[in-house]
């Protein structure tokens, strides 16, 4: 299977989640093969090794400048075959939109997708590997498929000790993740704003939970908070750099350990296959 890149330019804009700005996000077809971010004429590919900060979102810096809030974005062209495109942003982070990846799913689909003329390789585990953070855990086991069983556990009546589990392709990724929107507290948005931070932020893009349930409205689907985890590990992910082939065991995870764990698999296993022909040998599946 060939790379592929989007059909022909579009743009989008929306306001950012903290600086409360206006942000636009042009989309330009390459064949370079990579995922690129172009601000303030610095080029930083969608990498672990731009990776300078991971503190509620992901950023990706070099050279001084920096794109925050890239989870998303990454998470949509991930699940969609984008291997190589240019996005320039004219802003320190990708707007926020209303919380999800819906928007760029949205975009993708209606602009097409074309081939590159360069093969395709994936990103394949071949022996358990796991990684630890305090008591959270990813624990990452060949699998053919790209699946991933994630247990959420906060000190709440509605998020103790959720799990689930999917085999994450376009179809499940539309009717169950991309549309799920991120989770946080009363007492943060408080503390966040404080700080002066979150100057986007609105109930139209987070659910809103104080200590008995939601205080905005009804979720849209079940487990939301859960599906957005998902989301960001599967955007957080594909910094490896190359589409990830291979089932992850996610136990309280987020965008620190996510990074944490992509940059010691990469060091620890040669594990960069083009993808697996007939008769290949994984080691038998099995589950934690
Ligand atoms: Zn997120």
């Amino acid at each position: 299977m060939n790379m592929q890149t989007i059909r022909k330019e579009f743009t989008l804009n929306g306001i950012g989640l903290h600086t409360g700005k206006k942000v636009n996000l042009h989309f330009i077809p390459s064949d370079h093969g990579k995922v690129t971010f172009i601000s303030k004429g610095i080029n930083i590919d969608a990498h672990y090794d731009n990776v300078i900060s991971t503190n509620f979102a992901v950023t990706l810096g070099r050279s001084g400048v920096s794109i925050s809030t890239v989870e998303h974005l990454l998470s949509a062209l991930h699940i969609f075959g984008i291997d190589s495109i240019y996005i320039e942003i004219d802003g320190p982070e990708i707007p926020i939109f209303e919380g999800s990846a819906r928007i760029f799913v949205d975009a993708i689909k209606s602009i097409g997708t074309m081939d590159i003329d360069e093969k395709r390789t994936y990103f394949t585990v071949t022996e358990p590997f796991q990684v630890d953070m305090d008591d959270k855990y990813l624990l990452f086991l060949p699998s053919k498929k790209f699946e991933v069983k994630y247990t959420i556990s906060f000190n709440h009546p509605l998020l103790d000790k959720v799990t689930e589990e999917f085999i994450l392709n376009k179809k499940s990724y539309e009717s169950k993740i991309c549309f799920s929107r991120t989770f946080t507290f009363v007492n943060v948005i408080e503390g966040l704003r404080e700080k002066g931070l979150i100057k986007g932020g609105s109930l139209d893009n987070a659910i809103v939970l104080d200590d008995d349930g939601i205080v905005n409205g009804d979720l849209r689907i079940e487990n939301e908070w859960l599906k957005h985890k998902v989301l960001d590990l599967i955007g957080d992910i594909y910094l490896l750099g190359k589409p990830f082939m291979g089932r992850i065991v996610a136990y309280k995870s987020g965008h620190t350990l996510d990074v944490k764990a992509i940059r010691a698999i990469s060091n620890h296993q040669r594990t960069v296959y083009a993808i697996p022909k007939p008769g290949y040998q994984f080691l038998p599946h099995f589950n934690k």
